[in-house]
């Protein structure tokens, strides 16, 4: 097994702490992994200690609670599925519902689920990985802010000509200055305080990428920050597995019979 893993199957944390985002979603999160994720996308929350839970300890929700109530399984929230996969791989076998996340442009996870691909992760800014092959694509995020919105473009363009939803990430800083003060405001996001765009900026920037509710949409929405009222990650894992769904679970029989 690659990585760190001090991961005993039986020891499930049960339903909480969840992420307190994703609350009442009907997403879940789960993280094998323990540690900082080594992928370090640029102002990651997760890997700034600004995380809800400690970073050191497994996440991982009981199957029997997860599976009784059809709930979908986010794997890898604070880490990225490309990391210690196989034990990734091991353990989202346990759900009946999983999707994976990454910033990594490595998407065979053996049929278990569809990828959600974080395109500009590292630089957030500077460069956005447009791949060819997105078939088993849920969605592709890329992270917007007020200063790179052509770059985004040529992501939305992408992808959408490929059939992909765009999710369009609205960025957060936790940074004394910030960059572009008029389009943000510093206020608390979820648990913390962060300098998040101004509802009018955020209107623009929408209106700018032509955000239609459909093949482009946003992670939040304007009046909240919760996934709950929301709901783009349940309903694009449900918009896949009205599509594949049949062929995944037949998949799944064959794992667990072997
Ligand atoms: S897209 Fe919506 S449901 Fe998914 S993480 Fe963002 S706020 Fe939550």
């Amino acid at each position: 097994m690659e990585g760190q893993s001090y991961l005993d199957l039986k020891q499930f944390s049960g339903w909480q702490p969840c992420n307190p985002k994703m609350v009442g979603s009907g997403v879940v999160a789960c993280r094998p992994q323990v540690g900082p994720c080594p992928n370090r996308c640029a102002d990651c929350f997760f890997g700034h200690g600004r995380y809800y839970e400690d970073i050191w300890t497994p996440h991982i929700p009981d199957p029997k609670w997860v599976n009784e109530n059809h709930l979908i399984v986010r794997m890898n929230d604070g880490n990225d599925s490309n990391y210690c996969r196989e034990m990734v791989m091991e353990v989202a076998k346990m759900y009946n519902r999983v999707f994976f996340n990454t910033s990594k442009p490595q998407f065979d996870f053996g049929n278990l689920g569809p990828v959600v691909f974080t395109a500009n992760g590292r630089n957030t800014d500077g460069d956005i990985v447009l791949v060819e092959s997105c078939s088993n694509l849920m969605t592709v995020r890329i992270r917007l802010n007020t200063w790179n919105v052509e770059l985004v473009r040529r992501g939305v363009e992408h992808y959408t000509a490929r059939d992909v939803p765009v999710l369009l990430t609205f960025m957060a800083y936790y940074a004394e200055k910030c960059y572009d003060p008029d389009s943000y405001e510093w206020k608390k996001r979820t648990k913390n305080p962060y300098w998040c765009v101004k509802p009018e900026a955020r209107i623009q920037l929408e209106e700018q990428l032509g955000v239609d509710g459909n093949l482009i949409r946003t992670c939040t929405t304007r009046e909240s920050h919760f996934c709950k009222d929301c709901g783009n990650c349940k309903l694009l894992y449900e918009r896949w597995e009205s599509k594949h769904g049949r062929w995944k679970i037949d998949q799944k029989s064959e794992v667990q019979e072997g």
